[in-house]
């Protein structure tokens, strides 16, 4: 590490300057990342500069072998800890981190079951061969038309959210004679986000009902037929760093649990997801298996203390299984270098994506890291803040880095742990299409999610259909030619 950064530089704390802007981060990026001898950045066995070649940027690459070495790991890592307290514990993916027909197929064959929250989701799973009763369904608003699909499908559980909800659902299981096992959302008053937690005696917040309104609400669905309630769910949070959270969670929740075992079994206690993962250098997550083996400590220490049977457990990890899979590939288009107050400068490198594409950073100021991916430079690290095409001027993409102070236009960018909540949280703003996602295995990539063009977005607008496209000379759609 080189000194500390001058007191003038407008780097947040937390950055420290590299002696090796080149570097790659080792939580960081996915476990096949490395640099080759020209230094270009290889992954998954093959250089990025092919992929640029062949797919165009940006573009949005996904390690298969990284998620299927995490969603195993994280089965693993359940199940034995589960079973230290002699219970199973059944491991969903959370689909709201990134869904597509493949990664299903990938997480199944793993042995996940799979978490959706919208009939969209719900309809990808299916599609894509999960088994439905190895299905959980979420959602603070299911239409009835979602509801009808999954109890049609034979969805597993279905997570009830609101009292309204458990009526509609009875009606529609009443009207099919069918019979559906629910759990109960509650919000456990303790909401964890990294290093924090914070608890609160009383819910401000949409999702679930409250401590003091679940007996009732289980009570309700209790008295209804079609209706098995099997279990409680809570999740406090995304991004959490350690046990604590969890543990005082599991606290509330065990002591609710205990409530309601007076009115009949709760075979099933869902712990949700939130498990942390490393965007910069500095993040330092605890390992799933330490979480794991915490969550299932604490929750057998409150059923002791209370002198109840252990629930068998579940767990919705969607980032942890995700999140570091996914590097983003963008070509640098303009840099500017402007002077701060002080005197000190900020480098702004301009890439062609942008929040479109991952919309993390200006919906929760989320931070990320970048490496200069065709090339490695011996030029000074410079402080940067790499931004995207988009009329909005927290279109941010990386908030602050060090790269290489000779960063120029053609440059290729990559920014890793971008698999979770950055192709699923993306839009067509400024009528910038979405990239494709392609999937690397054994030196081979893949289009598993096809790229958008101008003209799927122009096939949208109903004040086109009546004049032919076809004419119109957009020779930006030339440049992909895999991903049409
Ligand atoms: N389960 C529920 C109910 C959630 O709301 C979420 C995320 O918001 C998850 C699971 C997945 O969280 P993460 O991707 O942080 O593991």
């Amino acid at each position: 590490m080189s000194a500390p950064s001058q007191s003038r530089t407008p780097a947040p704390a937390w950055l420290v300057e590299p002696d090796d802007a080149n570097a790659l981060a080792p939580l960081v990026w996915p476990e096949s990342a490395v640099r080759d001898a020209d230094g270009a950045l290889v992954l998954g066995g093959i250089p990025a500069t092919a992929l640029q070649e062949r797919f165009g940027t940006p573009l949005w690459v996904l390690d298969e072998d990284e998620v299927r070495t995490r969603a195993h790991r994280a089965l693993d890592a359940f199940r034995a800890a589960a079973a230290l307290h002699g219970v199973q514990a059944r491991v969903y993916y959370a689909g709201k981190a990134f869904l597509s027909a493949e990664v299903v197929r990938w997480v199944t064959e793993e042995g996940l079951a799979v978490d959706v929250c919208t009939g969209g989701e719900l309809a990808v799973a299916l599609a894509a061969g999960a088994d439905p009763a190895r299905i959980g369904f979420h959602g603070n608003n299911k239409s009835v038309a979602e509801l009808e699909a999954a109890v049609e499908a034979g969805v597993g559980s279905i997570i009830i959210d609101s009292l309204i909800e458990i009526e509609r659902l009875a009606a529609i299981v009443g009207r099919r004679g069918a019979s559906q096992a629910v759990l109960l959302r509650v919000n456990s008053g303790v909401h964890a986000e990294t290093h924090a937690f914070l608890a609160t005696a009383h819910e401000d917040q949409k999702f679930g009902f409250t401590l003091q309104d679940a007996p009732a609400a289980a009570a309700r669905i209790r008295q209804l037929e079609g209706l098995q309630l099997v279990g409680l769910h809570c999740h406090i949070g995304s991004q959490i760093f350690g046990t604590a959270g969890f543990e005082e969670s599991a606290a509330r929740i065990v002591e609710l649990h205990a409530e309601l075992l007076s009115g009949g079994e709760l075979p099933v206690l869902n712990l949700g997801g939130g498990f942390g993962i490393a965007y910069t250098s500095v993040d330092d997550p605890t390992p799933l298996e330490e979480l794991a083996a915490g969550i299932a400590d604490a929750v057998a220490r409150q059923c002791e203390v209370r002198g109840i049977p252990m629930p068998n457990l579940a767990f919705e990890p969607g980032r942890a299984i995700v999140g570091r899979a996914g590097v983003t590939l963008y070509e640098v288009g303009t840099t500017k270098s402007v002077e701060l107050d002080g005197g000190a400068t900020r480098l702004y490198v301009s890439v062609d994506g942008g929040m479109s594409d991952n919309a993390r950073p200006a919906l929760y100021g989320a931070d990320f890291s970048a490496r200069i991916a065709a090339r490695t430079s011996d030029a000074p690290p410079t402080l940067v803040r790499v931004v995207g095409k988009h009329c909005e001027s927290g279109d941010i993409v990386v908030d602050a880095e060090y790269l290489p102070g000779d960063v120029a236009p053609g440059d290729l960018l990559a920014v890793p742990a971008t698999g979770a909540y950055c192709i699923s949280l993306a839009s067509n703003y400024n009528h910038v299409p979405r990239p494709p996602v392609v999937a690397l295995r054994g030196g081979e990539a893949r289009v598993i999610v096809r790229g958008e063009s101008i003209q799927d977005l122009l096939a949208r607008d109903a004040g086109l259909t009546l004049t032919p496209t076809e004419g119109i000379d957009m020779p930006v759609l030339s440049e992909r030619s895999e991903s049409k």
